[in-house]
C-alpha cells in the first residue's frame, strides 16, 4: 500500500523536526499533494492514525491540502494549469515538460509545543 510507506517516511521527517526544534507534541501536520498524485486521503489519514500511534505524532490532525498542477511554458513565460489529459499551454499550444506543481507530495507544516 503506497499511503503506508508515505506516511510512514512523513512521520519520520516530523520526527526529525521535532526533535530539531524541540517539539514534545505535535497537534497538527499539513500536507500538500499534488493533484495528480494519485493518493487516496482516506487510505492517507487511516494509515496516519495507525502509524503514530505511540509517537510524538499521536493524536495530531493531518490535514491533505489539494495543489493544483501547473506547468511553465518558456515561449509564453507564464505558468498556466495543467489538466490531466490536455498538457499543452493555452497561449501558444506547445508542449511544456516543466511541471511545477501538481506530482509532489511534501510536509508542508508541523503545528505542536
Ligand atoms: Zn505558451
Amino acid at each position: 500500500m503506497h499511503e503506508l510507506s508515505i506516511i510512514s517516511s512523513v512521520i519520520n521527517m516530523v520526527e526529525e523536526n521535532c526533535r530539531d526544534n524541540n517539539i514534545s507534541k505535535v497537534e497538527k501536520i499539513v500536507l500538500k499533494m499534488g493533484e495528480f498524485s494519485y493518493i487516496n486521503n482516506s487510505a492517507l489519514i487511516f494509515a496516519f492514525e495507525s502509524l503514530s500511534k505511540d509517537g510524538i505524532c499521536e493524536g495530531a490532525t493531518l490535514d491533505i491540502e489539494k495543489v493544483i498542477a501547473m506547468a511553465y511554458c518558456k515561449n509564453c513565460n507564464k505558468e498556466f494549469h495543467l489538466e490531466f489529459s490536455k498538457k499543452e499551454c493555452p497561449i501558444c499550444n506547445s508542449y511544456s515538460m516543466d511541471i511545477t506543481n501538481g506530482y509532489e507530495m511534501l510536509l508542508y507544516r508541523i503545528e505542536g509545543e
